[in-house]
């Protein structure tokens, strides 16, 4: 079953983390998806600032992580075709999400 992508609880994520200009989730590039996992990637228009964004949701409700990274869209497209991204790191990203929920959860 797949839900539409819950971007009216993610007010945080909307904007960019450097200069505050809001993004445009038109030209987000989404990298993965699952039906409870999200990992997109975002480019702010005004600094170019790249950030990588994974959404989740679980029994506390969605959990988001921003990321800012200096790899550009076509990059990072790659990274993820060629799983060069380990299982190892994408474990890492959990148990980071994973500590992270309690003051995600306080955030939404
Ligand atoms: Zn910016």
């Amino acid at each position: 079953m797949k839900t539409p992508a819950p971007v009216d609880n993610l007010e945080h994520l909307t904007k960019c983390p450097l200069c505050s200009k809001k993004y445009h989730f038109s030209k987000a590039l989404i990298l993965d998806e699952e039906d409870d996992r999200t990992t997109f990637h975002l480019t702010c228009e005004s600094c170019q600032t790249s950030t990588l964004v994974f959404v989740s949701m679980g029994q506390f409700g969605i959990v988001s992580l921003g990321m800012v990274t200096d790899l550009d869209r076509n990059e990072v497209k790659q990274l993820f075709k060629n799983e060069a991204i380990s299982a190892d790191q994408v474990l890492e990203v959990h148990d980071f999400m994973k500590k992270f929920e309690c003051s995600a959860k306080d955030l939404i």
